[in-house]
């Protein structure tokens, strides 16, 4: 089979599409051309509403037998806060020093490349010894992760579950790596759950307070209840949970004024001690004890999770030891991913880039990083079609 790309190349051609969330901006396009290059049967998925919130989805698959391997991506990306600040256009895809700059390089426009490459080799190794694959290989890549995530990953997979449709196990390329390639593998990640309280009370005047109901003294006093209760001290595989106040509204311009109505909101990474239930019910019954008249909105974007390590973490924790020498931490830290909805369908994963510089200005991948992330994809393929056998 000859070559049908280039992961520079294509990593370029993927970066120079804008694709901020949700536009897809032809990235799709980019890469459905090269799928089916290699054979892949291609589904295009759009879901939402027409304009220009609907996200483009792209599902490919190779081969229908088991093992199933799955690689889940997405080519959406952030925006890029001022262009000016940036040393290299976002959109370019500038080559300088063996570093491709632009939008999207390590999250994650370049890890989709990299595995891309990998299939391509692995199918190149096993046509000169006249072999098929010996299971399938199928990718789930979506252009809404950065955004809201409702017509992403979660309408594709319950859109395969109606067809019957399932995986084995499950890659995901999301930048993973603190500062080096083969730092660390995400086994789990925590749940987020955002609240917003608006507390009720009686306006009046701060020289005649009787009769008047501060609720800016219940919010702060709720808020200090909130913020101060340990809701854990962590366990073996997560960090403690968290809480964070971000924002507190009260907008009252006057000095002479109780105001009728103080607003909150916070938000909570928790680990597997809690769900989203269990703290929904923590928080309401706080509210209900300090804030009496209130307004409460919770908002629970994922549930924690994890995949216990065992077959599929072993199988990519020893491909990242045989290629770059050292041995992966698994670990459960940093924000969600779309591997909150893939754990309801299989195992799941997630390894790629070095996350150093995404969501920042400058983000950059190194060319040797590209090429040695496809090296690990490469051994994950050769081992997993290897060891994994139904
Ligand atoms: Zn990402």
């Amino acid at each position: 089979m000859a070559a049908v790309f280039d992961i520079v190349e294509l990593t370029r051609a993927l970066i120079k599409c804008p694709s901020v969330t949700p536009a897809d901006a032809g990235a799709l396009d980019v890469l459905q051309r090269v799928l089916e290059g290699l054979d892949f049967v291609c589904y295009r998925l759009p879901f939402g509403v027409d304009g220009p919130e609907k996200v483009d989805n792209l599902y490919a698959r190779l081969g229908t037998r088991s093992p199933k391997f799955c690689y889940a991506g997405h080519t959406d990306v952030v925006p890029t806060g001022h262009v000016k600040d940036w040393s290299h256009a976002p959109f370019e895809a500038s080559v300088e020093d063996g570093l491709i700059y632009g939008r999207g390089a390590v999250d994650m426009k370049g890890a989709i490349a990299a595995f891309l490459g990998a299939v391509e080799r692995f199918q190149k190794q096993l046509s000169a010894s006249a072999k098929r694959v010996p299971g399938s290989i199928s990718l789930l890549l979506t252009g809404d992760e950065e955004g809201a995530a409702i017509n992403g990953t979660k309408k594709m997979l319950d859109w395969l579950i109606a067809r019957g449709e399932t995986f084995d196990h499950c890659l995901v390329g999301e930048p993973t790596n603190p500062e080096q390639l083969g730092d660390m593998i995400k086994i789990g990640r925590r749940g987020s759950l955002n609240a917003r309280v608006t507390v009720k009370g009686v306006q009046g005047h701060v020289a005649y307070s009787d009769g008047v109901v501060s609720p800016v003294h219940r919010l702060v006093k709720l808020l200090s209840a909130l913020e101060s209760h340990p809701l854990d001290g962590g366990t073996e595989d997560f960090e403690p949970s968290n809480l964070e106040i971000t924002s507190i509204d009260i907008g009252n311009e006057a000095t002479n004024i109780i105001p009728p109505s103080a607003d909150a909101r916070f938000n909570i990474r928790f680990n597997d001690c809690h769900d989203g239930a269990s703290l929904s019910k923590w928080i309401r019954g706080l509210c209900d004890f300090y804030a009496k008249d209130y307004d409460l909105d919770i908002d629970v974007s994922g549930e924690a999770f994890l995949t216990s390590p065992g077959k599929l973490s072993d199988i990519v924790s020893a491909a990242v030891a045989k290629v770059t020498g050292s041995i992966p931490i698994l670990s459960t830290s940093g924000g969600t991913s779309d591997a909150r909805f893939i754990k309801d369908v299989c195992p799941v994963v997630e390894f790629g880039l070095i996350s150093r510089t995404m969501h920042k200005v400058d983000e950059c991948v190194a060319i040797s990083d590209l090429e040695l992330l496809s090296d690990i994809y490469l051994t994950i393929l050769d081992q997993y079609f290897l060891k994994v056998r139904k």
